[in-house]
């Protein structure tokens, strides 16, 4: 069976995470991409399994080196998913990317065999609901949170599949179906 590299984005709240999760979970021929990030590790975090943890100079010496499927910076630190690790992994197993549309766009470019998934909420006013409704937010964060979400969605034309996450077991069903049909 042939292996795919799939990139998963979608709106902060959709259930993405979940998806990807409990399909790792259960499949032992899908894992996980591993990043590379300059950030320090947090609490419990392991190098190889959460991230790759790199310092400044090596990230950049692999950017030289076009060791990188896509990378970004985000609060200041470097993240990018290794071309090293994805063709390793692609020989055995399908790999998945959780990666904002930014990255997953970029990751398209350099690796045209990626099929980009969006997981779409079955009403965006609901996740506006959601999002505006955890409390703990300023409004500046919740505008933001929104601002966000619209950005996102507005790429979905550019995306080779999209699965509505109304009731989860269909939609890991329908991302199964993506990688067994691939
Ligand atoms: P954190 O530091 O909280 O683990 O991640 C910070 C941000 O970096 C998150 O938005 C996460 O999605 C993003 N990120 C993690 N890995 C990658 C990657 O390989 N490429 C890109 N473009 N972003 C990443």
């Amino acid at each position: 069976m042939k292996h795919v590299l799939l990139a998963v984005s979608g709106p902060s709240g959709v259930g993405k995470g979940t998806m990807v999760k409990t399909i790792i979970q259960r499949r032992s021929d899908v894992v996980e991409s591993v990043s590379c990030t300059t950030r320090p590790p947090r609490e419990g975090e392991v190098h190889g399994k959460h991230y790759f943890f790199l310092s400044h100079e090596e990230f950049e010496r692999r950017i030289q080196e076009d060791d990188f499927l896509e990378y970004d910076k985000h609060f200041g630190n470097y993240y990018g998913t290794p071309k090293s690790f994805v063709r390793n992994t692609l020989k055995t197993k399908s790999v998945i990317m959780e990666i904002d549309v930014v990255g997953a766009l970029n990751a398209k470019k350099s690796f045209p065999e990626c099929k980009l998934v969006m997981v779409v909420p079955p009403s965006v006013d609901e996740l506006k609901r959601r999002l505006s409704g955890r409390g703990s937010e300023t409004e500046e964060q919740i505008q933001g949170r929104l601002a966000r979400m619209e950005y996102e969605l507005s790429h979905k034309d550019q995306y080779d599949y999209i699965i509505v996450n109304d009731d989860l077991e269909k939609a890991i069903a329908d991302l199964c179906k993506i990688i067994d049909g691939e």
